[in-house]
């Protein structure tokens, strides 16, 4: 039996008795028992609140398999339990005794301070004392009181390089390890060698997903290898898989009949239309980044606006990864009385996080997502078709405290039939540049012998290695050079980024290139949130620099330092105030590795050219040239003859210069460069003769 619906036109009907993995399964509490328990939620007390969540059931179970075996996988339903429970179990059992931590990591660093926060909470402590977390530029735990630590796994690859064994840690859970983040694979294949050199350290890999059988035998030791070590007073090397049992309630999922042309406005009539006809309960909808989400917000708000009757109740929240904490918090907090929430978020809220009180859910079918072209040698972050696995845990979140309903705008045919099973691991569709370097800097040396989960492609690899010795970070024989590879693989920023640091102190820039390496760091610096384009454009305007937005964002800096770092004054320039905080403190942190580097802090005043230089010595690979007008100005990049434009928020927009330099990718129905700047093409010769022989690009000679 099939109903369909389209969004807008007419109330959707319920699907009964759908067909294989359609509806959502619902295990041990019957939905009977649903309602009062999530009224009582808000109530119970947090030792209360913890003694409901599934993984309670298991925690002898998860303490002793966490004792007995070297690496335990535990798969859970997302809400369950395991990221803020787990590290507090092995606590209480004693893993964090003696001057020892247990680590958590996450793949997204929001994920990370949420979760770390609310364990914070829910021990009594202060965030940063016994729980603390470690993100990329913000450290928040306390030697020597630390117990226990969340962190991206991206950092703890960077604490490896202090610390090859993470001899402080006894255990270690690696979550989210379905989501397959490069940095998370990279993290198993170490840990995997780690543990042949510490038996003592645990690991636990936690997931979402039922398929668990790639981690499993990934973590098998070889016959020969078990005949080794198969002493009887050390942990059992065969890994341990554990089950939780969720609690999801069911969820009915609506398609649509008809295939959607724009999924921002059908979510918003999506959204309206549950606000109309369905009873209480909050909204999870799911779009794919920043834009998307702001403009989704934008339209909301205005059509809640327009029926004030029914709308007036509607609390209208974005999340992203570039929120600022309070609107976080907010998110997070309950929903008051009388109104419903409405969170529009990326795929972060689709198994990283757990909003309480979601009863529907809108899935646009898309995420954003890396992808790597070794041929031409492009990464892009494209807005792409979910996986199957994907659009289950969305639908999922909508049955977390009673039944619910997913709207799905795809047609059943589509998931059916054109969905991908699963996603492909971020490993294999990565530029591989800060991957090999980090590998290279922890003592790897074979990387393609290296035992990965999923083993990138050798393109891929050939590519990375090429970059890097045109860096100057790999010498003849694919060995980080002394000193350069070894201060870029110290710094921890993409290598391109590091070396445009490192370069900036022969040509005397250093105080403008590490500005525009903190900028260039953070999330976007312009309020593009705030509605009104035409306001951002003259603010942008007021800044902008005939070399393009790398110095553009010096002269942003520079106001915003002489307005005395006022939020009044981002506020009247369509200048993001917390990504300028966040950028300066940022950049107080890269000036100190700078100087440990033994880098001169200098500026160059009032110089372009050398910061431009500088620019290029680390980016030449992202070089372009103007093929045509057309389009609003077409460029091909000189190593690939790839076609690429101008995105339309940088200033260079319908300037476009001759020669330019971007700084990264995104795709939409273009490949569009963000962030670009005018170079003169005989630097690039300069900056990496190799790169640019002569017999590849006549064109520079
Ligand atoms: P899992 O890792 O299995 O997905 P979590 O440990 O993240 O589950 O979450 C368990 C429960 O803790 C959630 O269902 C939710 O009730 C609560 N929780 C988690 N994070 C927060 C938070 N930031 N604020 C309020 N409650 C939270
Ligand atoms: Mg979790």
């Amino acid at each position: 039996m099939s109903q369909f619906w389209k969004p807008g036109t007419e109330k959707p009907r319920i699907l009964e008795d759908e067909e294989g993995g359609v509806v959502y399964l619902s295990h041990s509490l019957s939905s009977s028992s649903s309602s009062s328990s999530s009224s009582r939620y808000g109530y119970a007390s947090i030792e209360n609140q913890r003694q409901r969540l599934p993984v309670y059931k298991y925690r002898s179970a998860i303490l002793y398999l966490v004792e007995s075996h070297a690496t335990s996988i535990i798969v859970g339903e997302t809400g369950s339990g395991k990221t803020t429970q787990i590290p507090q179990y092995l606590k209480e059992a004693g893993w964090a005794d003696g001057g020892r931590l247990i680590a958590c990591t996450q793949p997204r660093r929001l994920a990370v301070q949420a979760v770390s926060s609310r364990v914070a909470e829910e021990m009594g402590v202060k965030l940063g004392e016994e729980v603390g977390y470690r993100i990329r530029f913000e450290d928040v735990t306390t030697p020597d009181v630390t117990r226990i630590k969340f962190l991206t796994d991206g950092v703890l690859l960077r604490e490896m390089m202090d610390d090859p064994l993470l001899t402080k840690y006894s255990v270690i859970m690696v979550d989210e390890a379905h989501e397959r983040s490069i940095s998370t694979d990279m993290l198993l294949g170490l840990l995997k060698k780690i543990q042949r050199c510490r038996p003592e350290l645990r690991l636990i890999i936690s997931s979402a997903t039922i398929e668990v059988k790639t981690m499993a035998a990934f973590f098998q030791p070889s016959k020969r290898r078990r005949r080794l070590e198969g002493d009887e007073l050390g942990p059992k090397m065969d890994p341990a898989i554990l089950s939780v049992e969720g609690r999801g309630f069911n969820v009915q999922i609506h398609y649509v009949e008809d295939p959607v042309s724009d999924y921002v406005r059908a979510a918003v009539s999506t959204v309206m239309l549950i606000n109309d006809k369905e009873p209480a309960g909050d909204v999870l909808v799911f779009l794919t980044g920043e834009d998307d989400i702001d403009a989704a917000v934008k339209m909301l708000t205005e059509e809640a606006q327009n029926i004030k009757k029914s709308s007036s109740g509607l609390v209208i929240l974005p999340l992203y990864s570039g929120l600022p904490r309070a609107d976080q918090e907010l998110v997070f907090s309950p929903t008051p009385r009388g109104k419903r929430k409405i969170v529009i978020s990326t795929n972060i809220a689709e198994t990283s996080l757990t909003l309480e009180g979601v009863v529907y859910v809108v899935d646009s079918g898309f995420s954003k997502q890396r992808f790597y072209n070794p041929i031409s040698d492009l990464e892009n972050l494209i807005v792409a078709p979910i996986s199957k696995a994907s659009a289950r845990q969305r639908a999922g979140r909508a049955g977390r405290v009673r039944p619910g309903k997913c709207y799905r705008l795809y047609t059943e045919d589509y998931f059916a039939k054109e969905m991908s099973v699963e996603g492909i691991p971020e490993m294999q569709r990565s530029n591989l540049v800060s991957c090999v370097i980090q590998l290279k800097a922890l003592g790897i040396d074979n990387i393609l012998g290296f035992d990965w989960p999923a083993s990138p492609s050798p393109e891929a690899m050939v590519r990375a290695l090429e970059v890097l010795y045109s860096l100057g970070v790999l010498d003849d024989d694919a060995k980080l050079t002394s000193p350069v590879g070894f201060q870029i693989a110290e710094i921890p920023l993409e290598p391109m980024v590091s070396k445009m640091i490192l370069s900036s102190n022969e040509l005397a820039c250093s105080e403008e290139i590490i500005t525009i390496a903190a900028i260039l760091s953070v999330q976007s610096i312009w309020a593009s949130g705030r509605g009104a384009q035409k306001e951002l454009d003259e603010a942008k305007l007021r800044f902008a620099a005939a070399e393009g937005d790398h110095v553009t964002f010096l002269n942003v800096y520079k106001g915003f330092l002489q307005s005395g770092k006022s939020s009044k004054w981002c506020y009247t320039n369509c200048v993001n105030y917390h990504a300028m905080k966040k950028a300066i403190e940022v950049r107080g942190q890269l000036r100190r590795i700078a100087q440990r580097l033994g880098i001169v802090l200098k500026s160059c005043e009032r110089d372009m050219q050398v910061v431009r230089k500088a620019v290029t010595s680390g980016f030449f690979a992202n070089a372009c040239q103007l093929e045509a007008y057309s389009h609003g100005g077409m460029y091909k990049t000189i190593r690939g003859s790839q076609e690429v434009y101008i995105h339309p928020s940088s200033v260079l927009f319908r300037v476009n210069p001759k020669w330019i330099i971007y700084h990264s990718l995104v795709s939409t129905d273009r490949q569009y460069m963000r962030n670009v700047i005018s170079i003169d093409p005989s630097w690039l010769i300069e900056a990496a003769p190799h790169f640019y022989k002569q017999r590849h690009n006549p064109v520079l000679h």
